[in-house]
């Protein structure tokens, strides 16, 4: 067999429900034995229970704008100025409530979750989930990249797919610009989303339901180096955001 490259995936299993203040690099690494090189995914989920992200709808007072929304897509006013709270830009209140978080992430209730949360309560994301992943590298043992994932819908795809939300110890975007095609001509505009790939893959593993397995490690894929720093869109540089202003 003439094989290439692999990859190795595995599903860090005895994770328990996370609470408020839990360590997350200690309980992984108490679970799994992590090497140099490993990229580790989190679901954005446990990091932001780890943080205290969690809220009562109970404590939010909606604005008249956050009324207004809410009267027009039929959502509890409280939910909506959440995430309102959360969000830089609306960019869609029907039919669905799509906006830019603070940290640049555009999301559909700017990445809110009421499922796998319990108590009734809501779960912010992280509040910049880059940061979050960085603090959690540092604290491993190994030489690790670290990746937070949601589960996002896609414009012009149907099914949803996991994409990084915050990433630290690896480039988002592999820079193929430059490099030389199969026929000798040198690609134009080639970014690849390499740490989206790797959380659509991570949350293949993960599952959406009650699996309980929030944490996937990636073993064997060689990192690209000196690529580019993100994978959220610079306003000015987005076409689909000003057709949505119209
Ligand atoms: P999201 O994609 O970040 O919004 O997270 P999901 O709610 O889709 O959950 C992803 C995976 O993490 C699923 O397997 C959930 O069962 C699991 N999960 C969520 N919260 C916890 C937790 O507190 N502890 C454990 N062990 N698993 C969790
Ligand atoms: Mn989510
Ligand atoms: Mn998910």
């Amino acid at each position: 067999m003439a094989a290439g490259p692999s990859l190795q995936g595995y599903v860090i299993k005895g994770l328990p429900v996370i609470k408020p203040g839990d360590d997350l690099a200690a309980l992984i690494q108490s679970l799994f034995d992590l090497q140099d090189g490993d990229i580790i995914c989190l679901a954005s989920t446990i990091v932001a229970k780890a943080e205290g992200r969690f809220r009562n709808l109970e404590s939010y007072q909606p604005s008249p704008k956050a009324e207004r929304i809410a009267r027009r897509v039929s959502k509890d006013p409280r939910f909506v100025q959440a995430v309102l709270d959360q969000s830089d830009d609306v960019l869609l209140e029907e039919p669905f409530l799509l906006t830019k978080t603070h940290f640049g992430h555009i999301g559909v209730n700017a990445g809110i979750d009421q499922s796998n949360v319990g108590g009734g309560r809501i779960l912010l994301l992280p509040e910049n989930p880059s940061r979050s992943a960085e603090k959690l590298r540092r604290s491993l043992k190994k030489d690790c990249a670290v990746i937070i994932t949601d589960t996002c819908g896609r414009p012009f795809r149907s099914g949803v797919t996991g994409v990084a939300i915050g990433w630290a110890g690896i480039s988002a975007l592999q820079d193929w610009r430059g490099k030389i095609d199969l026929h000798g001509r040198p690609l134009e505009i080639t970014l690849e989303a390499i740490v989206d790939e790797i959380a659509s893959a991570a949350n293949l593993l993960m599952g959406e339901a009650g699996d309980g397995t929030p944490a996937v490690v990636f073993r064997g894929l060689r990192l690209p180096s000196g690529g580019m720093e993100s994978v959220f869109m610079p306003e000015d540089r987005d076409v689909i955001r000003p057709l949505l202003r119209k």
